[in-house]
C-alpha cells in the first residue's frame, strides 16, 4: 500500500493549481540582504531538497503545451522557502526524468548563478533548451558581495556564467532588485548595461521588506516606487530592453470590472464593496467610478492595508484574511455613517489559493460568516 499523505510540495502544487511548476529545492547557498525567507512574518517551510520519489509524483501533474516552460525553481505561492534548484544533489537525474517526458519544452530555473561553473554548464548541455533566470543585482563586485553576502570568487563565477551560458546556447533571463539607496542609480544602470550584453529580458523586483527588517536594512531597501518606475521607463527606452517592473505603480492597470459589476446587479446586489491593495487602490477606484454610471447599482472602493507584513509591502498577493477583516470593519462603519448599506464584498482572487486560503491558511469564507455578507472573488 502506498503512503497516501501529500508532501508539502504536492499540497502547494494542488493549492495553486499550477500545471507547469515542479519545485525541487528550498535550499539556497546565498544570504541576500532582502531574502524573503528571513523577513516573512510567519513561519515558512524549509523543506530541503525534494526527494526523487516525490519529484516523480510532481512530474505526473505537469500538463504543459509544447511551447510552455516547465519551472523547477519556483517557490510556489510563498509557504515553502525559496531555494536553488541547481543545488539539488540529483539535479541531472531530475533533468533526465523531465526530458524523458517532455523532450522539447524549455526547462526554466531561478538561480543566483554561483554554481554555474564552466564544467557544470557543460554537463547541462544535453538537457537544452534550458532557461536560467539569474539574480544579478549589481555588476560591481563590491556591491554584489554585499548584497549576496558572498565572497568575490562567487561573483566571478556568475560573471563568467553569463558568457559560458550564452556561448553554449542556453536561454538567459535576468532578475534584478534595484537598490538605489545602497548602490545608487548609476550602478543600477551599469548593471542593466552589463546584462544587456547577454539578454534583453529582465524582471525587475522593487525591493520589499516587512516590519521584521532592521533599521539599517530598511535604509538600504526603501524605494520610491514612482521614481523607480520612471527610471525603468528611461532604461527600457535607452537600451531597448524588456524590463518588467513589479510592482509598477505607473503602469496602466489590467482591471476591467464591468462584467463583474453587471453580474452583481443581476444577482440583485445594490451596494457593492470592492477591496483593493495599496498598489491597485487608486487605479481600481478610478476604474469603478468610470464604469459606475453604466450599471444600475452602486460600487464603492476601499483600501486594504497589509498589516501582516507592514513595511513597504503593497501588493494584493500578500494580503491575509485578517487584513481584509480589518478593512471591511472600517469600511462598513464608514459607509453606514453615510447611510449606505453594503450587501456584497468583492476581494482580489490572487490573495487566495485554489482552496480559498490565504498564505497563513485562513479561508476567506470566514469573512462571510463573520460579517453575514456574501463574499465574491474577482
Ligand atoms: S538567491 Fe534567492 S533564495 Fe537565495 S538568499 Fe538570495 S533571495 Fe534568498
Amino acid at each position: 500500500m502506498h503512503d497516501l499523505k501529500l508532501s508539502k510540495y504536492m499540497y502547494e502544487t494542488f493549492a495553486i493549481g499550477s500545471n507547469n511548476q515542479l519545485p525541487i529545492s528550498s535550499v539556497c547557498n546565498g544570504q541576500c540582504i532582502f531574502c524573503s525567507n528571513n523577513m516573512n512574518p510567519f513561519t515558512i517551510y524549509r523543506e530541503g531538497f525534494r526527494p526523487l520519489a516525490d519529484i516523480k509524483k510532481g512530474l505526473a501533474l505537469l500538463n504543459v503545451g509544447p511551447n510552455e516552460e516547465i519551472r523547477i525553481g519556483d517557490s510556489l505561492p510563498g509557504r515553502i522557502s525559496e531555494g536553488e534548484a541547481l543545488l539539488h544533489p540529483d539535479i541531472l537525474k531530475v533533468l533526465r526524468l523531465i526530458r524523458e517526458r517532455f523532450p522539447g519544452n524549455v526547462i526554466q530555473m531561478n538561480t543566483n548563478g554561483t554554481i554555474l561553473e564552466k564544467s557544470f554548464i557543460e554537463k547541462l548541455i544535453p538537457f537544452k533548451p534550458l532557461k536560467f533566470t539569474i539574480s544579478y543585482h549589481s555588476d560591481n563586485p563590491k556591491f554584489w558581495c554585499k548584497i549576496f553576502k558572498l565572497k568575490e570568487n562567487k561573483y566571478k563565477i556568475v560573471r563568467e556564467a553569463f558568457f559560458n551560458l550564452s556561448k553554449n546556447g542556453f536561454i538567459i533571463q535576468a532578475a534584478l532588485v534595484p537598490l538605489p539607496h545602497l548602490v545608487g542609480y548609476d550602478d543600477i544602470e551599469n548593471t542593466i548595461k552589463a546584462i544587456n550584453f547577454y539578454t534583453k529580458d529582465v524582471i525587475v523586483y522593487a525591493p520589499g521588506y516587512s516590519f521584521k527588517a532592521t533599521k539599517e536594512l530598511k535604509a538600504f531597501l526603501k524605494s520610491d516606487y514612482a521614481e523607480l518606475s520612471r527610471f525603468i521607463i528611461k532604461m527600457r527606452k535607452k537600451y531597448g530592453m524588456n524590463l518588467e517592473l513589479f510592482p509598477d505603480l505607473l503602469k496602466p492597470i489590467e482591471f476591467f470590472p464591468y462584467r463583474v459589476m453587471q453580474n452583481t446587479f443581476f444577482a440583485k446586489f445594490k451596494n457593492v464593496l470592492w477591496l483593493f491593495s495599496e498598489a491597485a487602490f487608486e487605479k481600481g477606484k478610478k476604474a469603478l467610478q468610470e464604469w459606475n454610471d453604466f450599471v444600475p447599482n452602486e460600487h464603492h472602493a476601499f483600501l486594504a492595508k497589509n498589516d501582516t507584513y507592514r513595511g513597504n509591502i503593497i501588493c494584493s498577493g500578500l494580503l491575509m484574511v485578517k487584513d481584509y477583516r480589518k478593512a471591511i470593519k472600517k469600511a462598513l462603519s464608514e459607509f453606514k455613517k453615510q447611510g449606505i448599506k453594503i450587501d456584497l464584498i468583492v476581494l482580489p482572487s490572487n490573495s487566495f489559493d485554489r482552496y480559498g486560503d490565504d498564505l497563513q491558511g485562513e479561508n476567506h469564507s470566514k469573512l462571510n460568516e463573520e460579517f453575514k455578507l456574501p463574499v465574491w472573488l474577482r
